[in-house]
């Protein structure tokens, strides 16, 4: 398309102040533009204003890629597709974004129970720690586009977000859709070209290199770079169905043992009759693999009717479903953390001078929650029935062990419905990390859970789908 009015400069070397010269219409998009925003630069000094109004230039010239304008594909409109057409396009690329859904961000949607924890606000060093799998890949991503980056685009597309417990960082109106809206509003702004209810069928790969994809309707679209951006298998109501695992393997990939995680746990002990609904604060859990320790934190759990669920079992869940899929593991929860042996021992001892003449299983109401009473006194085999003052240190040492080492047996986890993040993916070996692109097949990337990445919960997760979505929209310059 031919612009009315010339920039003055070359487009990368003009300043704020070449506006004068370019067309009426130019002009009033650039009027419209904030002040602040006008004035801004980035790290390299640069004005943020005038690179994107440069890179639209070149996106509409074909100027910037040596006059040749890549045409890039991405599928899957989800959090890593929008970031990495972002990117693409803001390097002045056409973009085409193909969506299966009827609009965009539908796992967005539920995220942080509707309110999107849309990052963590952690120092970087601390993002790599709560990466479960393969942390390193994403060094060079995240430096690329930091948890600081999503915070700025989203707050400049007008979604002011705030920081909560944990540094969990969510949109202050509390509405996942404000963070959809201002992704959206993004996208347009940067002439992506999106294609709603267009379901993608495979990868058109011709001499080693990906061309293009195919529709479920049969109509091929021919590209020079594919960024695959499909999700998981979690939640798949949302769209996340697995489609970018098969497109993968078609590819020639390999894809590591696939596994729902950030996911409840069956139990074998039928504790869900009488604890469902029960939630424990400040509780220590460990997983153990034999005697062999996999997982071990403070936090808040919850009984349910088929096991246990809660933050901090759903975080285990991650570190502990590979070695559940070989055999069951042991989960102990130890009740009172707080407390050293010895000094629930005391409050014990104190607990029961006040109620000598009480039937034991009348005496624990201090120290449990009525739920967990009839468990606890069947767990330290005293005879309910007994009077306190009859109890045995003995016994009162077999009720301590129960309070500290409340032991269940872990058999299985919750399935794909119920997953936050699906564990295990396209083999990040096989991926550069800086860009995102197969290196087997060039012109092919990918970006997001369908990688072999997760993390725990706090906002990770979708950092994780903007730093590695960003690369890849990046590494698909022509
Ligand atoms: C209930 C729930 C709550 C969560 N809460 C949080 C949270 O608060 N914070 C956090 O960090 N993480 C959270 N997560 C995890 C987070 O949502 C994911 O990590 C993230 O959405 C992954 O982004 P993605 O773009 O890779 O995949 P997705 O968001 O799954 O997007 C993939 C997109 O690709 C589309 N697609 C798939 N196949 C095709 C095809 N063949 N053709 C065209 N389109 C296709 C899908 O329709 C979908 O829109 C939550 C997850 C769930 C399930």
């Amino acid at each position: 398309m031919k612009i009315e009015g010339t920039p003055r400069r070359r487009a990368g070397d003009c300043r704020a102040g070449a506006f004068l010269f370019v067309s009426r219409k130019a002009s009033v998009s650039v009027m419209q533009k904030p002040v602040t925003e006008v004035l801004a630069r980035n790290k390299a000094g640069e004005s943020i204003f005038w690179r994107w109004w440069a890179q639209g230039l070149r996106r509409r010239t074909g100027e910037g890629n040596g006059g040749n304008m890549s045409r890039v594909g991405i599928i899957g409109g989800g959090a890593a597709g929008m970031l990495a057409a972002a990117a693409a396009a803001g390097q002045g690329q056409e973009v085409h974004l193909f969506e299966k859904n009827e609009k965009l961000g539908k796992k967005i949607y539920i995220t942080g129970k509707g309110r999107c924890n849309v990052t963590n606000a952690c120092a970087p060093e601390d993002f790599f720690q709560n990466v479960v799998t393969n942390g390193k890949f994403l060094y060079s991503s995240f430096y690329g586009f930091t948890n600081q980056d999503i915070m700025d685009l989203l707050e400049r597309e007008g979604c002011p977000l705030k920081t909560e417990r944990g540094q969990r960082v969510f949109p202050v109106s509390d509405k996942s859709s404000d963070v959809i809206k201002a992704l959206s509003n993004h996208l347009s702004r940067l002439g992506v070209n999106v294609h709603y209810r267009q379901e993608v069928a495979s990868l058109m790969i011709e001499e080693g290199r990906c061309v293009g994809l195919r529709l479920k309707s049969g109509r091929e679209e021919r590209f020079d770079r594919v960024i695959v951006a499909t999700g998981g298998l979690s939640y798949p109501t949302t769209g996340s169905t697995g489609d970018g695992y098969r497109f993968a393997r078609e590819a020639g990939h390999k894809v590591t043992e696939l596994s729902p995680a950030l996911v409840p746990f069956e139990t074998a002990e039928p504790v869900g009759k009488e604890l469902q609904g029960l939630a424990l604060k400040n509780v220590e859990v460990t997983v153990y693999k034999g005697k062999k320790v996999l997982y071990r934190e403070f936090g808040e759990m919850l009984f349910t009717h088929f096991g246990v669920s809660g933050p901090v079992l759903l975080s285990a869940s991650s570190y502990a479903a590979k070695a559940l899929k070989k055999e069951p593991l042991t989960l102990s929860i130890d009740l009172k953390p707080a407390l050293s042996e010895e000094q629930l021992d005391a409050r014990l001892v104190r607990e029961f001078e006040g109620q000598q003449n009480k039937q034991f299983k009348n005496s624990l109401g201090g120290l449990l929650p009525a739920k967990l009473i009839p468990v606890m006194v069947d767990r330290s085999g005293i005879d309910p029935e007994k009077r306190v003052n009859e109890i045995t240190r003995q016994e009162r040492r077999q009720l301590l062990s129960a309070l500290k080492d409340f032991r269940l047996t872990l058999t299985g986890l919750r399935g794909y419905n119920e997953a936050i993040i699906t564990q295990g993916g396209v083999s990040v070996k096989e991926i550069n990390p800086a860009t995102m692109e197969s290196k087997l097949v060039p012109g092919l990337f990918f970006a997001g859970e369908v990688l072999d990445v997760d993390a725990v919960t706090g906002g990770f997760n979708l950092q994780v789908a903007w730093s590695s979505g960003w690369a890849a929209g990046m590494g698909a310059e022509g």
